[in-house]
């Protein structure tokens, strides 16, 4: 296995080991790159041709197994994803770079004036395209030009994140919009309650990437756009935050969920937006 020695956002040779090991691998590491402060995995070579393809990655994730539970288990948060989004992509030509199971492709479907998909898992494709959605393997095959391009939680996933955003770009209409959100590296239960059983989950062989808002500027910057609104976003709140300091496990917001109220919710991620600690981060793009 070829250990990187170079970071994938800024080349640099500078890089040092983090002590994190991996929920689902006791052979690959992560570094930091000392430069721009990218973290990534120490191996992307798990990553070949065939691991999206044959939806080898999704087997990480136990509890979602099929498609059925896929749009389960993520109704939720596609359900807040279209709120996000939805006025984005009225009457506009959508490109969803990773639609998955085709979850946020369902719901946006009705209000876009067209809508293209792209995934590289072929279970996925194939159902979307046998129920008469436009979904493709590679997004070479996407002409455009798109009004909006989504990216939700992809990013993290692609050996080379520099290109995937040019990709992006190229096919945008003029004054047209690409929205990339990913996991934010300074994300709370890391960075400030520094729970260990949280290190341990967060890092995983899906995601060789792990963004903090300045590496994300330096990756799109390296893209060659020059202008970028960069904003927190937490998917989770205080119930999922108060149980992992409890007792190590994710699922606090379902299974304390009495304790998050709409307002609770609403003010305590504002205050982690702030503090650039929420679990995600946003960057809209305008060319
Ligand atoms: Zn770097």
């Amino acid at each position: 296995m070829a250990q990187r020695d170079r970071c994938p956002v800024c080349e640099s040779l500078t890089l040092k080991s983090r002590p994190e090991r991996l929920r689902d691998s006791d052979s690959i590491g992560v570094l930091a790159c000392e430069d721009c402060g990218h973290v990534f995995l120490d191996s992307f070579d798990h990553v070949n041709d065939q691991y999206f393809v044959n939806d080898e990655f999704l087997l990480s994730k136990k509890f979602v197994q099929g498609v059925d539970a896929r749009l389960r288990h993520f109704e939720h948060e596609n359900e807040e994803r279209l709120g996000r989004v939805g006025p984005l992509v009225t009457n506009k030509r959508v490109l969803e770079f990773g639609c998955g199971a085709g979850a946020l492709m369902e719901k946006i479907q009705p209000r876009c004036d067209s809508l293209v998909g792209i995934e590289r898992t072929k279970s996925f494709r194939e159902r979307l395209n046998e129920v008469g959605f436009s979904v493709l393997e590679d997004i070479s095959e996407a002409e455009g030009p798109f009004d909006v391009v989504l990216m939700f939680h992809v990013l993290e996933h692609l050996s080379e994140p520099v290109q995937a955003i040019r990709d992006c770009v190229a096919r945008l209409a003029s004054g047209g919009l690409l929205y990339i959100e990913v996991p934010n590296i300074n994300d709370a239960l890391l960075r400030l309650y520094d729970v260990e059983a949280y290190h341990r989950f967060h890092f995983f062989k899906d995601h060789l990437h792990y963004f903090s808002r300045a590496s994300l500027q330096e990756t799109i910057r390296r893209a060659g756009v020059r202008e970028v609104t960069i904003s927190g976003h937490s998917r989770f709140g205080l119930a999922n935050h108060l149980y992992w300091l409890k007792t190590g496990k994710p699922g606090g917001h379902m299974i304390w969920n009495f304790l998050e109220t709409p307002s609770v919710f609403r003010e305590y991620t504002r205050a982690l937006a702030a503090a650039d600690m929420s679990d995600s981060l946003v960057a809209q793009i305008r060319i």
